[in-house]
Formats: structure tokens, sequence, C-alpha cells
């Protein structure tokens, strides 16, 4: 195989430009193992969903599932008759259809990068070490919140401290016991920690932070923003939507009291890039649109996609189905920030849409974006980033929502 400049990129840095389109191919496993020195994620337990019927309700993608002998035959269902679009849905299928020629240009290089697609196989199962990832026995987080037992629970912190003079490299660990809810935790900048809860063990990334509490108290947020403001917001709230299996896998908040984010008191006076993962349902867009965006200070608004694709590089589905699109919506907007100033050699603002691949990890699991957007961030670098709605730490991020902890169980991890 022709190992390109572009494949060795994606092994370093978990990034491949498509030179030819405007878009890139993303490994979520490489770009979150950059928050770790000792630990690193196991990329069959990141890409479960790709190995065969999964036990976190996602699809099976890439391997076919073994026909049983025994199991009943299903009655194929009668395809309901195409209905015709009402108003609405017309005005959101003109949004696709602007949208569908950047889409097909970006998979269609995504096809033609042959080393990349040779790759996928290996990337997803990673050394070869299937990693078991037994969800049911994970500890529920927004039940656990949700308890009048929430502000009695502690975490037992364990950091590894390097010893003092004597045998070199040698460490000592340092255990410290702190309320789980409703209290901010940081880890320090040089090394990562192990928090020990109900007899589960979660990998804390250096220099990340969180606070895992409900929306009622995201205000205690504030507080804490002691250094002047995020440069990055990344927001990916549980909005209400009918479709079954969301419900089962998290609580959704009613649209409208998104409004009361306070996403202005936490954007960097200096100016800061807002990220929203949005559905693609049109009623939610308008709200999203003439409401929330204004509210929060949100301008200069740019869309991109997350193009999602199985490990052969086909679609996880048909492009053009009404309610299942295999692409997801992200509307980026700048706070505080001045169009009119120079942009300095690190920053630049954005311009036009792209389309972010990748294989999907669990059910509605985004992959990590502060690589692929550096450029577009206003402000210091490192940019100070958060993000809300969180279901997982990262190095230089405040983490906030009622699971932030979800998938640093340390089933996902395996040690160096
Ligand atoms: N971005 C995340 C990821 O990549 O894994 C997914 C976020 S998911 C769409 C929305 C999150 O909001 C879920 O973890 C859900 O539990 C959380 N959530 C729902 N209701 C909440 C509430 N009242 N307060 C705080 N978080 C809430």
């Amino acid at each position: 195989m022709n190992v390109s400049d572009e494949l060795r990129s994606l092994e370093a840095t978990g990034i491949y430009r498509l030179a030819s389109s405007r878009a890139a191919f993303l490994d979520p496993v490489r770009l979150l193992d950059e928050s770790y020195r000792r630990f690193r994620l196991v990329p069959s337990a990141y890409y479960s969903r790709s190995f065969g019927p999964s036990n976190q309700g996602g699809d099976a993608q890439g391997v076919q599932p073994v026909p049983s002998p025994y199991r009943k035959k299903r009655k194929r269902k009668r395809q309901p008759k195409p209905r015709e679009l009402n108003a609405v849905e017309r005005i959101a299928e003109a949004r696709h259809q602007e949208a569908r020629p950047l889409l097909i240009s970006a998979h269609k290089s995504l096809l033609e990068a042959k080393d990349l697609l040779e790759f996928l196989p290996r990337m997803i199962k990673g050394d070869g070490c299937m990693q078991d990832v037994q969800t049911s026995y994970e500890n529920n987080f927004v039940e656990l919140g949700s308890s009048w037992r929430a502000p009695l629970y502690e975490t037992t912190l364990c950091f590894q401290k390097p010893h003092g003079q004597d045998e070199e490299g040698s460490c000592r660990v340092q255990r410290r016991s702190t309320p789980l809810f409703n209290k901010v935790i940081s880890v320090e900048e040089n090394d990562e920690a192990e928090g020990e809860f109900q007899s589960r063990l979660y990998i804390l990334p250096k220099a990340s932070c969180f606070l895992m509490t409900d929306f009622k108290h995201v205000r205690d947020l504030i507080s804490d923003n002691f250094n002047n403001g995020y440069n990055l917001i990344v927001i990916d709230p549980p909005w209400e939507n009918g479709c079954v299996r969301q419900k089962e896998a998290y609580p959704t908040l009613p649209n409208r009291y998104l409004l009361y984010l306070p996403v202005q008191e936490l954007a960097d006076p200096a100016g800061a890039l807002l990220v929203l993962w949005i559905t693609n349902r049109e009623k939610l867009r308008r709200f999203v649109e003439d409401e929330l965006l204004p509210s929060w200070g949100v301008k200069d608004t740019t869309e991109f996609y997350w193009l999602k694709v199985k490990s052969d590089g086909s679609l996880i589905g048909d492009l053009d189905l009404f309610h299942h699109r295999p692409y997801e919506c992200l509307l980026l907007g700048y706070i505080n920030a001045n169009r009119e100033a120079e942009p300095g050699p690190e920053f630049k603002f954005l311009q036009g849409s792209q389309v972010i691949m990748s294989v999907p990890g669990a059910h509605s699991r985004k992959p990590p974006l502060q690589k692929i957007l550096s450029e577009f961030i206003p402000g210091p670098k490192p940019p100070r980033c958060i993000e809300l709605f969180a279901r997982e730490l990262g190095s230089g991020w405040t983490s906030w929502g009622n699971e932030p902890l979800h998938f640093q169980d340390s089933m996902y991890f395996s040690e160096k």
C-alpha cells in the first residue's frame, strides 16, 4: 500500500484531510488519546457498535450477524406508500438538497482515498485485543444524581505523585475524597487521576475539570469561571424528540429551557467560538436560528456536517432517507468576536461549510472537535474549552452535565 502523508497524519494526529473537498476524516480515539499519559482508549471499546449487535442500542455495522437457525422468520413489514411532504418538511428537504453536493463530494473523496479505506478496519480494531464493554455494570449517574442521597456520595481520587529523591521514576499514590455531585472537581496539569466510585474506576485526564449537576444548578459553573471565560463552547443538548431509543439512552429537556443556559457569561469577553449540535428537525432549526442563538449573542453562523460512515467507508444509511439522514448538523458562530479586527497568524474566521467524517462510537457520542477547529478559535492558545451536556472529559476542558463521567469508566481504557 502506498502510504500517503495524510494517512501518516491520521496515525499521528487523528485527522486525515481530504484535499479535494472541504472535508476531513477523524479518528476520535487518537484525538481523545492526547489527553492521557498513562492510559489509552481501547479502539474496539470506542467503536463497539461496529462489531455486531450492540448492547448499547446501536446498530451493527461492518460485521454481519450470523443468522440463527432458531430465529423465527420476521414478517416483512409492508412499506407505507410515500406521502406528500408538508410545508415544513419541504423546507427541510430543500435544506438537505442544498447540503447534498458538499456531502457527496466529501464522501467521494473518502472513497478515493484508498490507503485510508484499507486502514479503517485496522483502526477500529486497534491492536486486535477486543475489550468487552459491559454497559450493564455501569453506574447510572443520571439516576444517582437525582436521588436524595446525591449530596452524600463521595468519590476517592487517586493521584500518582513522583517520589522525592529516592528511586528514580517511582511514585507514591495520594488519595483524597470529595463529594461527587454538585461540586467542581479539577485534575492537575501533569498527570491523570483515577476516581473510585461504587466499585468502579474512572480515568480522569490531566488538566481536566468537571461539574456533575442537573440543569437547575448550571449557573454554578459561572462562579468557577475565574479565568475570564472560555474560547470554545461546545453544546450538545438533550433535544426533545420522538425517537424512543434516545429517550432510553438519556433524559431530554424542553427546548426552551436552553434559553436559560448562561452561555454569554461563560464566553471569553475577548471572543469565543460556539458549536451547537442540532437535529435535522426543521422546527428545532427555526427555534435555534430565530431565538436561541440571538439570545446567546451568537453571530456569523456557519454550518458543518458530521457524515457517519462504516468501517468499509460506506455511509451508515441512505443519504436521502428523510427521517434517518446519515449525517448530523452543527452550527458554529462567534460570541464577542470582532470581524473587523485583523486575523492573527493563529486565528481566522470560519468561512463556509465543511464536512467531518468518522465511524461513530456509542449512540449520540460526537467526535472531538477542538483540533479540527483550532485555527477558528479566538483568544489564547491553547484555548479554554467547555462542553455543556458532556459525557466525557478532556485535557484543557471543563465538562458539565448530569453524567460527564459516563465514558470515563475504565472499561473504555487500557494502561499503556
Ligand atoms: N455530547 C455527548 C456525547 O458526545 O457523548 C452527548 C450528549 S447527549 C446528546 C445529552 C446529555 O445531556 C446526556 O448526557 C443527558 O443525560 C444530559 N442531560 C439530560 N437532561 C439533563 C439535565 N436536566 N441536566 C443536565 N444534563 C442533562
